[in-house]
């Protein structure tokens, strides 16, 4: 194929520039996060390196040490990250980096508040990591090559983040991405090697590859730091999940599943457990706090990502999980499949029924778990489950036959004698408070619960109720 040599300017659609510009705008309090997707970005493109590798050796070209470099240069005030992952191919940089306006994006936009607070956190839930480097930077270079074509093949993408960007053809020897932050006047306090350093330790440290930056001497003479042609490792580059539980904080785990959940915000709630016997495996898997905007969109599901032996196998394993339970994310590292493990395999494969049969259970477990909390921050974690995913929990009862009598205990409902308009009331809890003499229980469904409210048969119903002495009746609401 005859490289493309011309230089192009394109532009981003117009909504892109919006998304851009807002962006900007509301994560600028958290700054620092640009690095943390940065690099998250390329140690996704590692691991999908290492897995086309499983098939392809040759993609390595004689350099299998996956890594990520950070550097920075105070003169040219410049912060450059680079990986030896699979790089991209000129089409791939216009669909992926050309593109941040997806399917959804409509949706996205008719979602946002104008609270600065709640749009930062949707705008980390619709993946425009990459464009995170514009909050510090007024200029962006991404030079990359996809593993596989020759050196001639590299591709420079350039832009001020204002609309428009060019695109060049370029030699590039080595495979990979590296892209160049051109820092804004009034961001150079990143221009500081501990301050970097910092960065990378309290966000990425569960980043599986090593993090690599030039070591630092104190020059005795010029009075300052020296960046040395030394590597040096910043962060622990292991596998999270493999870590024995009591060796990972807290923040550790929030970082990792921003990290898996392309999401800005901690989770609600995780497990993490390793389960052993004819399937081995170990399963770390979050509950985010919030509901993403796409969750009733079908098509567009992040689920769990598959590892086998900690190689990446692939993203969204959707037969991993029901569809009810869509919203869970995190890892699977198996130890007992095999490497080369597809889609289809996916499909067909018993091992797979059986995990995913014990991932089902140890989330309604947690589930469950949550909703028993008796405390006041228990309570608001299972009501802020409940309200972001508690109508996908209800999909269950249909979906999965094995478990629907555990998803129905995990159901709360609105009831004519509830003071709140918010579902709380269990089937147990009902139960319980059942007048003597109550035989039935009536219920209302609607897409609203003002629709249920509404309902015209409701009327006849609480007549009934109340002349059998019956207890309130459940509405279903549309939440
Ligand atoms: P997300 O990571 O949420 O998909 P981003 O805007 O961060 O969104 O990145 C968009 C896409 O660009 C990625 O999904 C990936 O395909 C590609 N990409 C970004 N950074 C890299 C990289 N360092 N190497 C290879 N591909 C990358």
């Amino acid at each position: 194929m005859q490289a493309e040599t011309t230089k192009e300017q394109l532009s981003f659609q117009a909504e892109a520039k919006q998304l851009l510009k807002l962006m900007i705008h509301s994560l600028y309090s958290n700054k620092e996060i640009f690095l943390r997707e940065l690099i998250s970005n390329a140690s996704d493109a590692a691991d999908k390196l290492r897995f086309e590798a499983l098939t392809d050796a040759a993609l390595y070209e004689s350099d299998s040490d996956l890594n990520i470099r950070v550097s920075y240069d105070v003169e040219e005030q410049t912060i450059t990250i680079s990986d030896n992952g699979i790089g991209m191919s000129r089409q791939e940089v216009i669909d992926h980096i050309g593109t941040i306006a997806k399917s959804g994006t409509r949706e996205f936009f008719n979602s946002l508040s104008g609270d600065q607070v709640k749009d930062a956190h949707l705008i980390g839930q619709f993946g425009v990591g990459f464009y995170s480097a514009f909050i510090i930077a007024d200029k962006v270079t991404l030079l990359t090559r996809r593993a596989g074509l020759t050196a001639e093949h590299g591709v420079r993408w350039e832009s001020n983040g204002e609309g428009d960007y060019t695109l060049e053809t370029v030699v590039k020897p080595t495979r990979g991405t590296e892209i160049i932050l051109h820092l804004r006047k009034d961001e150079n306090e990143f221009l500081n090697g501990m301050r970097i350093r910092t960065i990378i330790r309290k966000y990425s440290d569960h980043i599986t590859l090593p993090i690599l930056m030039k070591k630092e001497e104190w020059s005795q003479e010029e009075k300052k730091n020296e960046i040395t042609d030394e590597d040096e490792t910043i962060n622990q580059a292991n596998a999270l999940w493999a870590r024995p539980k009591n060796e990972i904080t807290a923040e550790q785990y929030d970082e990792f599943y921003k990290h898996v959940a392309h999401d800005f915000e901690p989770p609600l709630a995780y497990l993490h457990a390793r389960v052993e016997g004819k399937q081995e495996y170990t399963q770390l898997l979050y509950i985010p706090a919030r509901a993403p905007f796409d969750l009733f969109d079908r098509e567009h599901r992040r689920g769990i990502k598959l590892y086998v032996q900690r190689v990446f196998i692939m993203d969204d394993a959707e037969k991993l999980l029901p569809n009810y339970l869509r919203f869970v994310r995190g890892v699977i590292d198996s130890n007992n499949l095999p490497l080369n493990v597809s889609r289809e395999i996916l499909q067909e494969s018993k091992d797979i029924e059986s995990i995913r049969a014990g991932i089902v259970k140890k989330v309604l477990g947690l589930i469950e778990e949550l909703s028993k909390n008796e405390d006041d921050d228990g309570k608001e974690r299972f009501r802020t489950f409940y309200r972001e995913f508690g109508q996908v929990l209800k999909e269950g009862v249909g979906e999965d036959y094995a478990n629907r009598e555990r998803i129905a205990k995990l159901l709360r409902f609105v009831t004519t004698q509830s003071d709140t308009e918010e579902p709380t009331v269990s089937l147990e809890t009902y139960l319980q408070r059942m007048k003597e003499g109550q035989e039935k229980i009536y219920y209302v469904t609607a897409d609203s619960l003002k629709a249920a409210k509404n309902s015209p048969h409701l009327e006849v119903f609480v007549r009934k109720a109340s002349k059998c002495y019956c207890y309130p009746i459940v509405l279903t609401s549309g939440w």
